[in-house]
């Protein structure tokens, strides 16, 4: 079947699918056109990796919008959705508008109502759906990527309830899931009332295999002798294996799957050797131009390590990465100028890398839940094996895995090359999953009884697949249960409200269990706060958003930062202070306040406090503790003792201790950054990529904003400690500079170097000698102009300003 026979798309669209090389639809796409996809029937499409998926929801979606629909694309991590929305804004000139939510979970951006394609998390999605975007309304179609991802206990929940939700919105919605080959793909189908496509067809042939010994040992039966000389590994061979064997006058690229991020980069600087001398003059040329884009891109030890594979012709793939770097990295991959990618499996899936090669190094990962190296998934594998073969390419795609023994060959035969994938299963059930969705679910007037839960959870895959609907009741008794304790619902003659504070935490996003330690950890905090006010002879403030006493700084009182950036040595309780120790660390020592803005009745509420307090709550992913952390920490949970909001759990409760460890370490992480500290000393320091960094400040933003919400309307005094806090994360400053870095285009860089140009508010920005300004920005004109302009300065022009030389050297 052809585009051009499908008479639901949009005019020109079938002719710019023909120029695109798409002439006849693989046999998996013309069964979906078949089934109904086009004409608004729910399908789901169980087929491999690579054969076509994208372009069966693509038929959906434009059909969709041709019919005055409007269309919904959910992917299942944020580093896919302006990919996809990219792909998608080819069809902008057929008059399909295109827009994708990302960002925090509450900038929904009104505009998405006028868009006819939208692109988002699940995530994203059920947070707009708990917030009421309107435009959800008008929702006729929805793709769910990945769809066998509900397999996933962290974000497969959100997935199926969010499915459940927009199928309650719309019951003549539209749903089309794409999932790898899995086991079960019928119960999927039937769960969503969909038709089902189920296919093993693939565009190119692919050959699995294990290599062991000398040679790979197809599937097919046959072999490829590939020898491994003295001293080499059996990724080298096969990597240079591939590049020697010509097909058209190029050699094979290879895709290499490893465990780890640090395994990628490792794996990345040895096959570059091997990379390396294969290259023609005119390849090396180009990649070094490659290697200083990707050193520009940002000046961290991860850019130049990249950088440095680069230019050998190899790289390594990551979540750890820039999206700037990735996105190179992939496009030089496809241009066949890297030749071999180091990837961790996280993006295998959606990222569209073939390689003539695939070779699964590791096919056992560190498993947190079950302890030790784990086996991957047959499903997992298979999706990383699929991506071998170019179609147009190369003759055939092959994907390797590697064994050291017969014995092992045997098992990863039985294992990854004859097996069958999984079967998904809903992990629903679990309660953390639950907590969060009841919640919702009744906050966002899904259901109002205990009745109507349990027959909307009904909907769900969990309910399709268990048929045991005793159990399901049992966990949602009990999760409503810790709801009602922890006042976010009210129960009276089984009709369930969400409580005010309920309301809060189920639209900012938050796990039930995050909320209920954000909000004993303030409140502790100002109980302590109080008792040393008393104990100080001083008032309480009383009411969170109250201005600051004009005399609090004269009062010599020290505010929250001074405790970071100095001494926290606490030790002499004060006895009169009654309750304990969370408090009395701060010192008390008059006039070393400084004259700085201080507000008084917070001291012991630092940003590290707050940092730790949102570092231990299940919504932030904490760094792991590695090995020597565990003294460093423990001697860092003694000094800061005081700073921390509510009860550390002892030394010997092992587990919990660890834990409250492991959110210092992370607090400690968001402290250095929000006091100045340069991203390579943070990514050498913790042991993390740049965007981790990025990834921890942005979760911390959201809790602390969040945080700040619930103090407001619980009425703690705490608010402006907290929105201090989230402003310095945010910006990655120290106190003195978020008056400038609230100026648009002045990062925490820029600000510092103004700042040690004598240049130090907005309001002496505005009036400053422009030469200064010139000097502390390096002499960049045209972004010294911008900075003025957007501080209201009258006239930023700085033609003919010389910069100040004494500026720019008091900066450097
Ligand atoms: P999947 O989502 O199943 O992994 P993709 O949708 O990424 O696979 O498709 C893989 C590649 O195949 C894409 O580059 C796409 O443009 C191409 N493709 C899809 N359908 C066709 C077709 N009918 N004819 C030619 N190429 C196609």
């Amino acid at each position: 079947m052809r585009p051009s026979e499908l008479s639901t798309l949009p005019d020109g669209v079938p002719e710019a699918l023909e120029a695109e090389g798409i002439e006849e639809f693989y046999p998996p796409q013309t069964a979906a056109v078949e089934a109904g996809v086009a004409d608004g029937e729910s399908v789901v499409a169980s087929v491999p990796t690579a054969s076509g998926k994208t372009l069966i929801a693509e038929l959906a979606m434009l059909s969709a919008v041709a019919r005055g629909g409007k269309a919904l694309y959910i992917v299942p991590l944020r580093a896919l959705a302006s990919e996809k929305k990219t792909e998608f804004e080819r069809w902008e000139e057929f008059g399909v508008d295109v827009g994708v939510s990302t960002g925090n979970y509450q900038s929904d951006g009104e505009w998405l109502a006028s868009r006819d394609v939208i692109v988002a998390t699940s995530e994203k999605v059920d947070s707009l759906v708990r917030n009421g975007a309107p435009w959800v309304n008008d929702l006729t179609c929805v793709v769910a990527d990945e769809v066998h991802l509900v397999d996933d206990s962290g974000r497969g929940p959100t997935l199926e309830v969010t499915l459940a939700k927009l199928r309650k919105i719309n019951r003549d919605l539209q749903v089309v899931a794409l999932s790898a080959t899995v086991g079960n793909a019928d119960q999927v189908a039937e769960w969503l009332d969909a038709a089902l496509v189920e296919s093993d067809w693939r565009p190119i042939e692919l050959k699995m295999g294990v290599h062991y010994g000398n040679a790979v040992n197809f599937d097919d039966g046959s072999q490829r002798e590939v020898p491994v000389g003295k001293g080499q590994k059996q990724t080298a061979a096969l990597v240079a294996d591939a590049l020697d064997e010509e097909v058209d006058g190029q050699g094979g690229s290879s895709l290499v799957f490893v465990n780890s991020r640090r395994n990628a980069e490792g794996a990345a600087k040895r096959l570059a050797d091997v990379t390396a001398s294969r290259l023609d003059p005119e390849e090396q040329a180009e990649l070094e131009g490659l290697a200083g884009d990707i050193r520009d891109v940002s000046d961290t030890d991860t850019s130049d390590d990249l950088a440095d594979c680069v230019r050998k012709g190899a790289a390594f793939h990551h979540a750890g990465l820039a999206a700037e770097h990735r996105s190179l990295v992939e496009d030089a991959f496809r241009d066949r100028l890297v030749k071999c990618i180091c990837a961790t499996p996280t993006l295998a899936a959606g990222v569209n890398t073939p390689a003539r090669r695939v070779i699964v190094r590791d096919w056992k990962r560190y498993d947190g839940e079950f302890g030790g190296m784990q086996p991957l998934d047959t499903l997992e594998v298979h999706q990383m094996m699929g991506r071998a073969g170019r179609p147009g390419l190369d003759p055939y795609g092959e994907a390797v895995l590697l064994a050291k023994d017969r014995d092992t060959m045997d098992e990863l035969f039985e294992r990854y090359v004859w097996a069958e994938p999984e079967d998904v299963r809903s992990k629903l059930a679990a309660e953390p999953a639950l907590r969060t969705h009841v919640l919702a679910t009744v906050a966002s007037g899904f259901a109002t009884t205990r009745d109507g839960l349990l027959e909307f959870l009904d909907r769900t895959l969990y309910a399709s697949q268990t048929g045991d609907d005793a159990r399901l009741a049992e966990v949602t008794d009990r999760v409503l249960e810790y709801l009602a304790a922890n006042e976010f619902l009210e129960r009276e003659d089984g009709t369930l409200t969400a409580t005010g504070i309920g309301h809060t935490v189920s639209r900012l996003y938050l796990d039930p269990m995050s909320a209920a330690e954000i909000v004993d950890g303030l409140r502790e905090g100002v109980e302590s706060a109080d008792a040393d006010a008393v104990a100080a002879g001083r008032r309480s403030r009383p009411d969170g958003d109250a201005e600051v006493p004009e005399d609090a700084a004269d009062a010599g009182f020290v505010t929250g930062n001074d405790l970071v950036a100095g001494d926290a040595d606490g030790g002499d309780a004060d006895d009169s202070a009654g309750d304990a120790n969370a408090g009395e660390g701060e010192s008390d020592e008059g006039g070393e306040g400084d004259g700085e803005e201080g507000r008084d009745d917070g001291p012991t509420i630092t940003p590290l406090g707050l940092y730790h307090l949102v570092a231990r709550t299940p919504d932030m992913y904490q760094l792991y503790l590695k090995s020597g952390d565990r003294e460093t920490y423990e001697e860092q949970f003694y000094e800061r003792e005081e700073e921390f909001l509510g009860h550390a759990p002892s030394e010997f409760e092992d587990v919990a201790f660890e834990d409250w460890l492991a959110a210092l370490k992370t607090a400690r992480l968001l402290e250095d950054w929000a006091s100045e500290l340069d991203e390579d000393t943070i990514t050498e320091r913790y042991g993390v990529g740049p965007g981790d960094i990025r990834g921890k400040v942005d979760t911390a933003e959201w809790l602390l904003g969040a945080a700040e919400q619930l103090a407001n309307e619980l009425d703690l005094d705490v608010v402006l400690d907290v929105r201090e806090a989230k402003k310095r994360v945010e910006d990655g400053v120290r106190e003195e500079l978020l008056d400038l870095t609230g100026v648009r285009g002045v990062g925490r860089k820029r600000a510092r170097r103004l700042f040690e140009a004598g240049i130090e508010t907005r309001a002496e920005l505005r009036e400053a000698d422009k030469s200064v300004v010139l000097g502390a920005l390096r002499g960049r004109e045209k972004t010294a102009e911008n900075v003025l302009q957007a501080v209201g300065r009258q006239d930023p022009s700085m033609e003919g300003v010389r910069k100040d030389a004494s500026a720019s050297a008091a900066a450097t």
